[in-house]
């Protein structure tokens, strides 16, 4: 009894064996879904979401078609995006999201569409920072920007040791970008 109990559980084994090298084996002649990173790289990204950028104006690649009316900061749910720019002029009676306070607004109709007669006058923007490490990757600042000054980057390969490195100055990383595709 003893002898045939251990032969079945043998070819138990075996069977299960041959099972598991029969998916082996179909998946090993299969085409690869994936690719031996770092050896290779993915070149498809159009729907890769990465952090968020700057987009550059149609005149210079170097400056940001952003307009510094802060809209962008005040509706990020992680409060990762501060942004500075330039004062309006005085006397423009214009009052910016960043303006008002650092209490979060959450997005209201208002400030869904801009239309073309409300649209911000534009302030010279001096620094754009985002800390990606608490970006939730939402999208409301890029739906949302009355200037198109902002979209998801294909950034795929973005790594580093700790948090310093995902705190990013996009400002700087519009212009370097300028500069390397200027060389
Ligand atoms: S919402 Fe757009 S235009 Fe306004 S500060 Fe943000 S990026 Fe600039
Ligand atoms: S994608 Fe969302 S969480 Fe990330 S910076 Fe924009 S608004 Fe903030």
């Amino acid at each position: 009894m003893g002898f045939i109990t251990a032969v079945g559980g043998a070819l138990r084994d075996l069977k299960s064996m041959f099972v598991g090298l029969r998916v082996t084996g179909t998946n090993f002649f299969m085409p690869q879904e994936t690719v031996h990173y770092p050896r290779q790289e993915v070149d498809t990204l159009a729907t890769y979401r990465g952090h968020v950028e700057l987009v550059a104006s149609d005149e210079d690649p170097a400056v940001a078609r952003c307009v510094g009316c802060g809209l962008c900061a005040e509706l990020c749910p992680s409060n990762c995006i501060r942004v500075e720019a330039e004062d309006p002029p005085a006397d423009s009676g214009i009052c910016y999201p960043s303006q008002v306070g650092t209490e979060m607004l959450m997005p209201t109709p208002k400030f869904r569409v801009a239309p073309p007669s409300q649209a911000p006058v534009a302030r010279k923007l001096l620094g754009y920072h985002l800390t990606y490490h608490t970006c939730s990757l939402c999208g409301l600042c890029a739906q949302n920007c009355p200037a198109g000054s902002l979209r998801f980057s294909s950034n795929v390969y973005f790594a580093g040791p700790g948090r310093s490195t995902f705190e990013i100055d996009l400002l700087a990383r519009l212009r370097k970008q300028a500069g390397i595709k200027g060389e």
